[in-house]
């Protein structure tokens, strides 16, 4: 039997970045805010001293932070002639768990996503003419100006190091050419580039290429934020990628929100506290708290007027699918739309090895790279190319962690005393360049509950039915040239291209970047909240997160996250509270 609780404002399932940001804004505009979160409690001190945070071995390969598989994981086919099975052990994503979610241990690269992108539909069909009938893609419904503020607040949140390339419509040099029009310049200047991104940055200028510095939540300098954070510089020590930050230089939501919010007296945390199901009143016509399970297995039903989904897109869409909420989605007729236009990233690379210099990757940092725009969105003409969208080419340097990487180059056995004397002579002397690539919502990749498997609680998990499709092959196939282009302009001895082939495989790591299920629209009939992140179903639950995607655009997601959740904040607290209803009529 459920024990009931004292009713609350707010309640917020999840606390990463987007449960962080919520609870912040909410709280100050005076509502009394609940965070349930799942995992455990973590703060730099304590958790990521700089004694033990950089251990491989514990965090990485032994999944220290990780959502626990054992307890939950997402079942995986790549179409549906397949049976799903359960990933048992994480490996091309890595889903957060605890304080501070992925956010922990996030890499920092923070990108604003084009003005395009969010109106990839209208724009690409007005440029390139009709989209083939099995391409879900689908426009926001909010516009890239309409996000600016929110783009700019999140950065200086954040202290993001970079090199702005247009301001108020005055382009300024040595940014990102291609950018929408920001307000003010980023907070803190670029990171110190390395050999590495030197030679990045003169090869693309050699071809005509508009290079910049990696927007980066690395700080480039000590830095208070606006809610009197201080962050330290970054010492490039190369351990951010999957590990938690104790030298208070890279933005998450401990270094950057949650110490402010633990003072508020209207804000209360409780972690091992994992929600089961959002709750519904009688007629279905609203969300009137959570019901969730604690470390005991003790089960509460806890009462709230405003409820915010903010577990991740895995997460939030099976939370919706098990609560009966909005119609999942069917890819036979493509209706319904909960677990709609699930979508990934198109990743290929090549590694370039030196003989005659050191490059040194252990002196690196999560956002240390140089960047290329010319290939990102619609950025290049795409006429009679068979494929949308596009990816930024870039030299990051995150460190080559000696367990997880040691490229060597082609016909080197993988294993044995000549695999050994290779990584020997170019353990110090390699880089990469990479092509990030945007993934465009297809018909048949999708999310819903699996029929055969389930977690511990008896609830049926999620499955993911995901392949590459011919936008995505065809995406990767043009660009990958370019990135071989500018990998050979760099001096090196000899390169070796790492071509994206065959079906997604869920076992490399990839990216983290799991975007759609719970897309944000125009219209109940295609999506599962308005331009607000409001569920078109139930007017007082908000949904963040990557899920809100339509598609997938070929930068990494936080910037656009981070943004879009103070969009929705900013709608609960000057519109919604005053009129508690749809902010959008359907
Ligand atoms: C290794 C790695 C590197 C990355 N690097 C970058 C990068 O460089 N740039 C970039 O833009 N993005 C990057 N990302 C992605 C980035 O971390 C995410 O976009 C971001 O953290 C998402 O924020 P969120 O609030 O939506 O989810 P999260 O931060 O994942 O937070 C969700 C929280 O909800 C909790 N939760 C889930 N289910 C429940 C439940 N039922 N009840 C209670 N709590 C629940 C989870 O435990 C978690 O703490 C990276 C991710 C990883 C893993
Ligand atoms: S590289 Fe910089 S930001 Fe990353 S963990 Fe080390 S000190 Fe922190």
């Amino acid at each position: 039997m459920a024990r009931q609780l004292p009713g609350k404002d707010v309640v917020i399932i999840g606390f990463g970045w987007t449960g962080a940001i919520m609870a912040e804004q909410l709280t100050d505009a005076g509502l009394e805010v609940l965070a349930l979160e799942r995992g455990p409690w973590r703060d730099t001190p304590t958790h990521f001293a700089t004694t033990f945070a950089q251990d491989e071995l514990r965090f990485y390969w032994r999944h220290g932070m990780f959502q626990e598989a054992s307890h939950d994981t997402v079942t995986f086919r790549n179409n549906e002639e397949q049976m799903a099975l359960p990933m048992r052990r994480w490996g091309s994503f890595l889903p957060g768990n605890g304080v501070g979610g992925a956010g922990v241990h996030w890499n920092g690269q923070t990108f604003r996503f084009l003005p395009s992108d969010f109106v990839a539909r209208s724009h690409n069909e007005e440029r390139y003419g009709r989209l083939p009938e099995e391409m879900t893609v689908q426009d926001y419904g909010v516009t890239y100006d309409e996000l600016e503020p929110h783009f700019d607040h999140f950065e200086k949140i954040c202290g993001i190091s970079g090199q702005a390339g247009n301001v108020n419509g005055e382009r300024v040099e040595g940014g990102n050419p291609f950018e929408g029009m920001r307000s003010e310049h980023y907070p803190n200047p670029p990171m110190q580039m390395t050999f590495s991104q030197d030679r990045f940055m003169a090869s693309a200028r050699q071809l005509g290429l508009d290079p910049f510095p990696g927007p980066s939540a690395n700080m480039s300098r000590a830095y208070t934020n606006p809610l009197g954070m201080q962050l330290a510089p970054c010492t490039y020590c190369g351990f951010c990628e999957k590990y938690g930050c104790g030298n208070y230089s890279k933005a998450s939501p401990q270094t950057t929100i949650i110490p402010a919010l633990m003072r508020r007296e209207n804000f209360v945390l409780r972690t091992h506290s994992e929600v089961i199901a959002i709750e519904k009143s009688a007629d279905g016509s609203r969300a009137t708290g959570v019901r969730y399970v604690d470390s005991q297995g003790d089960e509460y039903v806890q009462p709230a007027e405003i409820v915010i989904l903010a577990a991740y897109p895995l997460q939030n869409t099976r939370l919706l699918l098990l609560s009966g909420i909005g119609e999942p989605y069917d890819p036979q007729d493509g209706t319904g739309v909960v677990g709609k236009n699930y979508c990934y990233q198109v990743m290929s690379s090549v590694n370039v090895f030196y003989d005659d210099h050191y490059t040194n990757e252990f002196v690196g940092a999560g956002a240390l790279g140089a960047v290329v725009d010319n290939y990102n969105g619609d950025n290049f003409d795409h006429s009679g190319l068979g494929f949308i969208g596009g990816g930024y080419i870039a030299c990051w340097t995150t460190n080559t962690r000696p367990i997880e990487s040691h490229p060597v180059p082609d016909g080197v056995p993988g294993w044995g005393s000549e695999w050994k004397q290779a990584v020997r002579e170019n353990f110090l002397k390699t880089t990469a360049v990479g092509l990030h690539g945007a993934s465009m919502a297809h018909r048949s990749n999708y999310l819903d509950l699996d029929p055969v498997y389930t977690d511990r609680w008896g609830r049926p998990l999620l499955r993911m039915t995901y392949d590459f499709t011919l936008n995505d092959r065809l995406l990767t196939a043009h660009i990958t040239p370019f990135v071989e282009e500018i990998a050979r302009g760099m001096g090196g001895r000899e390169v070796k291209v790492n071509r994206r082939r065959g079906s997604y495989d869920s076992k490399p790591y990839q990216t983290t970047h799991n975007t759609g299920g719970t897309i944000m629209g125009e219209s109940p009939s295609d999506s599962v909240t308005n331009r607000y992140c409001q569920s078109w179903d139930l007017p007082n639950l908000f949904i963040t997160g990557a899920g809100l995607f339509p598609q997938n655009a070929g930068y990494n997601p936080t910037g656009t996250v981070g943004a879009l959740a103070y969009w929705s904040a900013n709608a609960i607290i000057n519109t919604y509270l005053a009129r508690p209803g749809p902010l959008v009529q359907s």
